[in-house]
């Protein structure tokens, strides 16, 4: 189990490591916790000639928020989403995700960044960006550029970002008003990767009724999805009962998930329904958030 042969680069700045990256024209892979390139490498399922250890550029790890959403540099890692105070207020579903990526010693060396990057179809992260409408900053020494999730996501480990570009920054926008949301997911044990996951986020008008829900899935396909059917099915209602269960029966609607050795399509299905079933129900019954 040990590496092929590389050459390691630890730049101290952004600047410095995106100069590396334009220099080696494809040729480099980033390496940021480590945690999923570390064992590909090791068992030699991937080959770089180069490393860019990004470990060092400290203006990468970062939590802000303004008005209108909150920030996340690339380089922050899961344990400071999960225990970060101001992502547990500003973007409460993203703090709960972060607290099922893995076990601890995951967490304290993963980043964000590369998370997305990897785009892992059973990842947390990207079905939070799904839910959200996240948006992810990229720089190359040619351009910075913002896109959505659903360019960045291209199929199961690919994603829009060339070679020489890094993801920098993560931005999800900021619920309005009051606010519930919920995660939950599947997994064989616990900090195993998830068979399905499910993100709900609901925002009240002053009538309590849905003015805006998005309910994000994961593991049921190679990107992340929204279930768009059981968005449209709550908005503008009160979430009662029946109509979560309308709704959650509506997830699996064009669904076609994989059958594989862990769980079979139909099962996945089934799951899905009851994860977004359980989750609207917690979110509208138990986790209710005001605006900060
Ligand atoms: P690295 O491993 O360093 O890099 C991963 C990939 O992203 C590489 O291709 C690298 O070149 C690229 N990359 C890294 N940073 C950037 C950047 N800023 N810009 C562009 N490219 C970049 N993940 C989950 O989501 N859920 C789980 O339940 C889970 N369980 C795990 C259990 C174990 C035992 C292990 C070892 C890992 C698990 N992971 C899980 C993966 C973990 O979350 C990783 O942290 C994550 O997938 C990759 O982040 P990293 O910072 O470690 O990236």
């Amino acid at each position: 189990m040990k590496p092929s042969r590389f050459e390691y680069y630890a730049p101290q700045s952004l600047d410095e490591a995106l100069v590396l990256l334009d220099r080696f024209a494809g040729d480099a892979r980033i390496l940021a916790g480590g945690q999923s390139l570390v064992p590909l490498m090791n068992m030699r399922l991937a080959r770089p000639q180069r490393i860019v250890d990004i470990n060092r550029v400290a203006e990468l790890d970062y939590i802000r928020i303004n008005d209108d959403y909150i920030s996340i540099g690339a380089l922050t890692r899961h344990r400071a989403i999960e225990q970060s105070q101001t992502v547990f207020t500003a973007c409460p579903l993203l703090s709960k995700a972060a607290g099922f990526v893995g076990h601890p010693q995951v967490r304290s060396r993963g980043t964000i960044g590369g998370s997305l990057a990897h785009a892992d179809p059973a990842a947390e992260y990207p079905v939070i960006l799904a839910a959200l409408d996240g948006e992810i900053k990229l720089r190359s020494i040619r351009s910075e550029r913002i896109i959505g999730w659903r360019r960045f996501f291209v199929s199961d480990y690919a994603t829009d970002a060339e070679p020489d570009e890094i993801v920098v920054e993560v931005r999800l926008p900021r619920p309005r008003g009051s606010t519930a949301c919920e995660f939950l997911e599947l997994s064989r044990r616990h900090g195993d990767f998830a068979l399905v996951e499910a993100a709900v986020q609901i925002e009240f008008d002053e009538k309590k009724k849905c003015s805006r829900v998005a309910i994000g899935l994961g593991g049921v396909g190679g990107m992340p999805l929204r279930a768009s059917l059981s968005e449209e099915i709550l908005q503008g209602k009160f979430p009662g009962k029946d109509i979560i269960r309308e709704a959650a029966l509506a997830a699996v609607e064009n669904l076609d998930p994989v059958s594989d050795v862990h769980a079979s399509a139909a099962y996945r299905k089934q799951m899905v329904s009851l994860l977004v079933s359980r989750a609207l129900e917690r979110a509208t019954g138990l986790c209710s958030v005001k605006e900060a």
